[in-house]
């Protein structure tokens, strides 16, 4: 992927954020659509279907029709695409877009180019035998650091070409996307990167994520995605309390509100820099990559609980999420991924960080602190971390205990609840804020 910062101006912008107000109403509706479905029910729309309902829609509805029928469409065929992913993506179902929160949409290239096949050859139609055109996003290079895009509706929409070198070259893209979120614009090339060369060295290398430590690799180094400094954390809150405070739909709010925006894209922008810089490392660097396997979804549900059964350590656990969610793991694996396409592998995680990298023995005692790992057994000693992420170099996650099968016709007893059980949060002493 390559993005790069907009930079609309004040009347590029309005038309953009109703563009985005309309992606976002009608990918909504999809959602609603489909999240009527029920087993017994005929099926929710298709993208064909739904294409021909935006039609009727856009005549209905005023402000929907005076608004980008391309741009209404993409939106129908990002969520098509969405829903056919959802058991590989990563993502799920798709689920509803918030104002502010997911503000974006998707313009098609207006460019029509005779496609090609893999050898050169010009693609034909198998039918008529015509050639194939394919679209093509139209953009031009101003100088070194500048370039622009056609957005429907904006003309031309400057950018800035951030990457140095081979990079700065304008992508040769289909489709792009724009988004907007912190005040800031971006515009997003779909565009795969060429994958990364293994180096050949038959080197695996494993990868444990924590809280504490971002990412321990099993050779011992431990690599730490950068943070908010502590200053920033207080300017943030500093923000939010000036806020909070000023009046309602005041200049004064949106200005303060405007400030904290800024301070959390300086943070989103260094965790991603972090994951793109620490992904193409691992890429260069090892021929194998194993990442034990999280559900980071599972891990950060909110304990909040319903108004009938209310959670337990609501702030807590919501803390915790906060700082699992600022690490990256998902964005650093997904990156490693496209990198060095078939060469990440996930470890099933059990007992990773109970288990004695040096004898295999799993015990819960063994782990004496949130750092310190002694193996109860034979003595050998070694940073929690370091000790999990070997585990994970090896690909053991340690042998779960054998469990009673049942024989032809019998029952399996219920197992008892395993006394070996992965350290939980509040007691292996991780700051929660
Ligand atoms: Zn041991």
């Amino acid at each position: 992927m390559s993005r790069f910062r907009m930079y609309p101006t004040r009347e590029q912008e309005e038309q953009m954020l109703l563009h985005c107000a309309h992606a976002r109403y009608v990918w909504n509706l999809a959602v609603e659509q489909h999240s009527h479905w029920r087993r017994w029910r005929k099926s929710a729309p298709g993208f064909a279907e739904q294409c021909r309902q935006l039609t009727e829609a856009r005549r209905e509805n005023e402000w929907l029709g005076a608004g980008n029928a391309d741009v209404q469409q993409q939106a129908l065929k990002d969520f098509a695409k969405a829903k056919n992913a959802r058991f590989t993506s990563g993502f799920g179902e798709p689920t509803w877009r918030k104002k502010f929160r997911h503000e974006g949409f998707r313009v098609i290239g207006t460019d029509r180019v005779p496609e090609c096949n893999e050898d050169g050859t010009p693609k034909l139609n198998a039918k008529t035998g015509k050639q194939v055109m394919g679209r093509s996003v139209v953009m031009q290079k101003l100088n070194r650091r500048w370039a622009q895009v056609k957005v429907p509706g904006c003309g031309w929409v400057r950018f800035r070409l951030s990457a140095k070198g081979k990079s700065a070259v304008l992508p040769d893209a289909k489709t792009f996307r724009v988004t907007f979120r912190y005040g800031q614009w971006h515009i997003a090339f779909a565009v795969t990167p060429e994958p990364t060369p293994a180096p050949g060295t038959g080197e695996v290398i494993g990868i444990d994520r924590g809280v504490k430590i971002t990412a321990a690799l099993s050779d011992g180094r431990t690599l730490n995605c950068p943070q908010l400094t502590t200053r920033e954390r207080a300017q943030i809150r500093k923000h939010e309390r000036r806020a909070a405070r000023a009046k309602k739909s005041s200049p004064e709010k949106a200005a303060e509100y405007a400030k904290v925006a800024r301070l959390k894209a300086r943070e989103a922008d260094r965790r991603k820099d972090w994951c793109e810089k620490t992904s193409t490392m691992l890429a260069r660097t090892y021929d194998l990559i194993r990442f034990e396997k999280l559900n980071i979804k599972n891990m950060t549900r909110s304990a909040k609980g319903t108004v009938e059964q209310p959670g337990k350590n609501v702030a807590q656990k919501s803390g915790l999420n906060r700082a699992i969610l600022a690490q990256g793991w998902g964005l650093l694996r997904q990156r490693a991924e496209r990198k060095a396409p078939g060469r990440v592998e996930d470890v099933p995680a059990p007992y990773t960080s109970l288990r004695c990298s040096a004898c295999g023995w799993i015990d819960k005692n063994s782990r004496k602190s949130q750092a310190e790992f002694v193996c109860s057994s034979c003595g050998f000693t070694c940073n929690a971390d370091t000790n999990a992420a070997t585990n994970v170099a090896a690909g053991q996650g340690g042998i779960p205990r054998p469990r009673r099968t049942a024989g032809a016709g019998g029952t399996t007893p219920p197992t008892q609840r395993s006394s070996v059980r992965e350290p939980q949060p509040t007691w292996v002493g991780i700051p929660l804020f």
